[in-house]
């Protein structure tokens, strides 16, 4: 997240005026979390690291800022820019396509600020492009950039929610346009001819938080990209060969001026702190780009407590939402209790939840808690997530920077405001996915000069369980690296479409788009879709193509509570069929709904208010065939394979289970429709021989290759920026195309986002690490914190532990001794998709 001014890591500082609550100063973060500590009979901490406060490097204004600009940072208590935004900032303006990847509250904004308004005002008829992965953000922006009154920039937001008649104004008169992919993508391009001005004067892109461009949704992103530098250069009057040319080096003649050539726009990216950012930047642009990753800002220091709940006494099993009988107390009940405890302090606390169901229990138990302590207190503590309607959530944000609310339950930091900083504390229930949300979560703790204190609490779940006791994975460890594949085909062809829709392709333009791009034509032609004619492809509809860049999902489902026609939120549309069947309980805001009806076809669940005693939990079927392999390891008894594979899964039941207890009611059917998916997979099978040499008893094969599926995909997100959703599995004693006992682990998306090709790309290590988590959990026979899954289809049965390490020996021994390189076996096609990481 961004902000405008770097100096202070401010927000909360501006607002604590009288009447406001104690924050950290009063309470050292050593102190607070020894006082959390010690409400446990066992010490559930088991790392304290502490991140040092670093005094900030600022840096002299570029000589080509006008004065103009320099009043008006000053006017907002800028004096100078820090060296790591002056060194974007001067790499943009002399030509050169640049990345900048550092921490939360770094001031990334101030970097692209600056060129892109000094091009502004250098020249009357340029124009800038803003694009941000959320609304919210962009209306940040907005608000940072009219602030500074500027005169002749008339920034604006474009975006689903701008009202019509202020569209046509914002074409002909803005220059400085906010927007997000989705609307370049279905309102922008296809309309270019009415935005042939702006974007033939088009001087910068600015894509912020970049790397949440990542998966299938990345991949698409990176076409759209593709599709704008296609239109910047046709109005530019460049050609597509030139446009292809890399725009580096041309400041010399920018210099004092400001000016650009016509059609070639210079990218400024903003990223959080992500593995091999420059990379990243280019697959996404498509274009060379330079990476300024040394955050030069001051910033407070963080006391970061890694947190296990305590196991909790066998007949006391009583849990809420974790599908499976719990081992541990759990994360949601524990972040809940930490919360409630830190607002007793009078600590400003935000709690990031990863679902938003979560966060709406972490905040009901919370308040619950709080009130039993202290009537009243409980309502300073509220929910916050996603599917809140903007209104809701701004003002959620407002009571917080005042200090009405004390706590905070949130679903994501991307969906939060960026003057949202500077909170004494942050507690992280779960494994937020990756360390780069990791450091974005835990950057909103602390402000110059206090101390603050970030905690994060495992999940029962075999990657949390294997962070915390591996503290050495989190710390001084470089983030990952943002996985995309722009030449996945199920993203190339529709992206294709959509580009022969807006302008006939030419051969030049399929060098534009990459690798695949002539087969993805050849099939469009194929298909009927593109005609090819002597001067390129042409779209052969009058309708444009209907593709959803975020990928087969589909548009959100709207929650609709049937007898007042309010609308209270929205769930993904992948998501829809486990949270929205008939039947399932959906909270909101604490209070608790019955879905009544969900249809597909309108995107629109009926909900009524009821709250009934018991929780639901979807369930689903899936199987598996193989399509193609792509590559693989003979390893003796041992196979290593990556390929394409075709899946269906149907969600085909739920349970109902008693809140109290966790006791199943009863399971009922559903009649959903089942899903299909064409997607990459990663494999591995072993000889019925050496399972048995290895003492796995027949009995227990299936048992031991479940397991070690879970526990593999629970630790897949180790090597990828992906986490356990993006990622389905099976396993089986005997599979018809392998013949042979198999894992199979593939990616959840339509011709897969890259994920289980890195799986493929480092198996040693990723299946080591699996193993290690296995035999290192503590439990009997198999818990959340290694071999069950919650999302398992066949209800965590059967299961065998031991089995499971077994296995995974063999298949470890196997590839080592096949390959002399663990994490490098045979040469995966298109393994130069990601980037090494070290082995765990
Ligand atoms: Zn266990
Ligand atoms: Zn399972």
């Amino acid at each position: 997240m961004s902000s405008a001014s770097p100096p202070p890591r401010h927000g909360l500082t501006p607002s604590s005026g009288a009447g406001s609550p104690r924050n950290g100063s009063g309470q050292p973060p050593a102190e607070l979390l020894r006082r959390l500590r010690a409400r446990h009979a066992t010490d559930p901490v088991t790392h304290v690291e502490r991140v040092p406060a670093r005094a900030g490097t600022p840096a002299p204004w570029p000589a080509w800022v006008p004065a103009e600009l320099r009043a008006a940072f000053a006017r907002r208590g800028v004096d100078a820019p820090w060296r790591h935004q002056a060194e974007a900032a001067e790499l943009a303006y002399a030509g050169q396509h640049v990345v900048l990847a550092t921490g939360t509250a770094s001031g990334k904004s101030l970097a692209y600020q600056l060129p892109a308004l000094a091009a502004l005002l250098a020249d009357p008829r340029a124009t800038v492009l803003y694009l941000a992965p959320t609304k919210a953000l962009a209306a940040d922006q907005l608000r940072a950039v009219a602030e500074l009154e500027l005169d002749g920039v008339r920034p604006a937001c474009y975006d689903g929610d701008t009202p019509r008649a202020e569209r046509d104004w914002i074409r002909q008169h803005s220059r400085f346009v906010l927007t997000n992919p989705d609307m370049l993508h279905h309102g922008i391009l296809p309309g270019h001819a009415q935005w042939s001005g702006f974007l033939r004067r088009l001087t910068y892109v600015v894509v912020d938080e970049c790397h949440t461009y990542r998966g299938v949704f990345g991949s698409h992103v990176a076409h759209v990209l593709r599709r704008l530098r296609r239109q910047c250069a046709k109005y530019g009057g460049r050609t597509p060969a030139q446009a292809l040319t890399p725009t580096q080096a041309r400041g010399g003649s920018r210099r004092g001026t400001g000016a650009v050539p016509a059609g070639s726009p210079v990218f400024v990216l903003a990223s959080a702190t992500s593995g091999d950012p420059a990379a990243a930047a280019e697959r996404l642009t498509g274009l060379p780009v330079a990476a300024v990753t040394e955050d030069t800002s001051p910033r407070g220091g963080v006391t970061f407590a890694l947190w296990e709940p305590p196991l909790l006494p066998p007949s006391s099993a009583v849990e809420e939402i974790a599908d499976l009988a719990p081992v541990r107390r759990s994360a949601l009940r524990e972040t809940a209790d930490l919360l409630a405890d830190s607002v007793v302090e009078g600590v400003r606390t935000l709690a990031f939840v990863r679902s938003r169901r979560g966060a709406e229990v972490v905040a009901a138990n919370a308040r619950r808690s709080l009130d039993e302590a202290v009537p009243g207190l409980g309502d300073r503590v509220a929910a916050y997530r996603g599917g809140y309607l903007r209104e809701e959530r701004r003002e959620l944000e407002r009571a917080l920077l005042r200090g009405d609310l004390l706590g905070l339950a949130s679903t994501n930091a991307l969906e939060l405001g960026v003057d949202l900083v500077g909170l004494d504390t942050v507690l992280i229930c779960g494994w937020p996915g990756t360390r780069a949300s990791l450091w974005q979560q835990a950057g909103r703790a602390g402000r110059s000069g206090d101390e603050a204190l970030a905690v994060l609490v495992a999940r029962d779940d075999p990657l949390d369980t294997y962070l915390v006791h591996h503290p050495e994975a989190l710390f001084g460890r470089p983030v990952e690296a943002t996985v995309l594949d722009p030449a996945n085909p199920y993203v190339l062809a529709p992206q294709l479409a959509c580009a022969a829709f807006e302008a006939p392709l030419t051969p030049a333009d399929l060098e534009l788009f990459g690798a695949g791009a002539k087969e993805a034509v050849d099939s469009l032609v194929g298909a009927g879709a593109l005609r090819q004619r002597p001067t390129g492809w042409y779209w052969r509809h009058r309708e444009r193509p209907e593709v959803d860049l975020r990928g087969e999902d589909g548009a959100p489902v709207c929650v609709v509570e049937a007898s007042t026609g309010r609308l209270l939120g929205t769930v993904d549309g992948g998501s829809s069929h486990f949270l929205l069947h008939p039947g399932a309980v959906h909270l909101h805001q604490g209070v608790s709904y019955v879905v009544d009806s969900l249809d597909l076809a309108d995107g629109c669940a009926l909900v009524h208010a009821e709250e009934p005693d018991w929780s639901t939990h979807a369930r689903d079927v899936t199987s598996l065939s193989v399509a193609s392999v792509r590559s693989y390891v003979d390893a003796g008894p041992v196979g290593l394979f990556l390929g394409e594979v075709d899946v269906t899964s149907q969600v085909v039941s739920y349970q109902r289970r008693r809140i109290a207890t966790g006791e199943v009611i009863d399971t009922r059917p559903l009649d959903l429709p089942a899903r299909e998916l064409r997607t990459v997979a990663v494999w591995f099978t072993l000889s019925p021989e050496s399972l048995a040499l290895a003492g796995v008893e027949p009995a227990d094969v299936s048992g031991a290759l479940h397991a070690a599926e879970h526990a593999a995909i629970g630790l897949l997100p180790l090597m990828a920026t992906c986490d356990r959703w993006d990622i389905g599995g099976l396993s089986t004693a005997v599979h018809p195309d392998t013949e042979a006992p198999t894992v199979f682990v593939y990616d959840g998306h339509p011709g897969g986002a890259g994920f289980a090709e890195r799986a493929y790309g480092t198996a040693a290590a990723w299946l080591r690490a699996t193993r290690d988590a296995i035999a290192e959990c503590g439990c009997e026979s198999g818990c959340p914190s290694c071999v069950q899954s919650p999302k398992c289809g066949n209800g965590n049965n059967p299961l065998s532990k031991a089995g499971a390490v077994r296995v995974l020996d063999v298949v470890l021994a196997n590839l080592a001794a096949a390959d002399g390189s663990p994490g490098a076996p045979g040469t995966p096609a298109g393994s130069d998709l990601t980037s090494p990481e070290p082995a765990v």
